[in-house]
């Protein structure tokens, strides 16, 4: 059982969080129906419910459990201490810049470019059910045409598609966002792990070294912190190069499709050769071309480069 079961989605979760904070100082223990009530007098019996069928199951269930809540909200496993929930998504900073913490300008601009991919995907997973006669419809043709070679008819449309939808889904819940790591040469990335759990043998786990099935997991979206400072200061590449708004917002839409549907970097990024020059089969899993095609339909018009006026400063 995964925690998306026991809950019909994030924020119904990190609603019963704070509940949960003395996992931080009891990682190991298993909560009867009894203690939970002297705990937590505030729970109803729903919500009592769900924290047992959270820690009241098997020892490998609560450690699958366990290892998604801490992935989300930041405590135990792969914390460092430094997150901050924002009002829909987990923010967690680096030692580097933990001082942006109390930086408002920084938080919401953070929100932002948050919300911002949101809309994207909002955009663009409207437009493919758009009127074909509509100019988003249009648009979205283009764009398509453009980036990914692909048009209505293609047999991979749909498949475009519906990674647009499970990415915005994914998009639109909570999310942990997390800064880069020092000396990252990336603006963004997302990391696959091992969840630390031994699963039954599954087409989604691999035979770890220790000796257990441990099943591959999308770990956090990492973003450099940088380009959430006005201006932006984005520190990867050490250029100091300027980027919109729209170009932040589609490097979380890119790390998105990373996180949700498992893309690649195989045909590479907007502003390099090989990207123009690539195969419909090797852009269907790139993942700058899922943030374009989005990026355009919320804009209106194809962006073509990073010459658009619209992707640098
Ligand atoms: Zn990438």
């Amino acid at each position: 059982m995964r925690i998306t079961e026991l809950c019909a989605n994030w924020q119904e979760l990190m609603d019963l969080y704070p509940s949960f904070k003395c996992l931080r100082a009891n990682p190991s223990r298993i909560f009867t129906e009894g203690s939970l009530k002297a705990l937590y007098p505030a729970l109803n019996s729903t919500e009592l419910g769900t924290v047992m069928a959270l820690f009241g199951s098997t020892a490998q269930e609560v450690a699958t459990l366990r290892h998604d809540l801490a992935t989300l909200i930041g405590v135990g496993k792969g914390s460092n201490g430094l997150t901050a929930q924002m009002p829909s998504f987990v923010a967690k900073f680096s030692f580097d810049h933990v001082a942006w913490m109390n930086d408002p300008m920084f938080i919401s601009k953070m929100c932002t470019c948050v919300n911002h991919a949101r809309a994207l995907g909002t955009a663009v997973v409207n437009a493919f059910s758009a009127q074909t006669d509509s100019i988003d419809y249009r648009v979205l043709c283009e764009a398509m045409k453009f980036h990914f070679l692909v048009g209505p008819d293609d047999d991979t449309w749909d498949d475009i598609r519906q990674r647009m939808i499970i990415t915005r889904t994914g998009l639109a819940g909570s999310f942990r966002l997390a800064a880069t790591a020092k000396d990252t040469d990336f603006a963004g990335y997302v990391n696959t792990k091992a969840a630390s759990t031994n699963f039954p043998q599954s087409p989604n786990t691999i035979s770890w070294r220790d000796g257990y099935n441990r099943e591959l997991v999308s770990g956090s979206i990492h973003i450099d912190y940088g380009l959430f400072k006005t201006p932006p200061i984005a520190t990867a590449r050490g250029t100091g190069y300027l980027l919109k708004q729209l170009t932040i917002a589609a490097i979380i839409f890119h790390e998105a499709t990373h996180r949700w549907v498992q893309t690649d970097d195989d045909s590479g990024y907007l502003w390099e050769a090989p990207y123009h020059r690539a195969y419909p089969d090797v852009r269907l899993n790139n993942a700058d071309c899922y943030a374009w095609v989005a990026a355009s339909v919320w804009l209106g018009r194809v962006i073509k480069s990073e010459t658009d006026p619209e992707v640098m400063m």
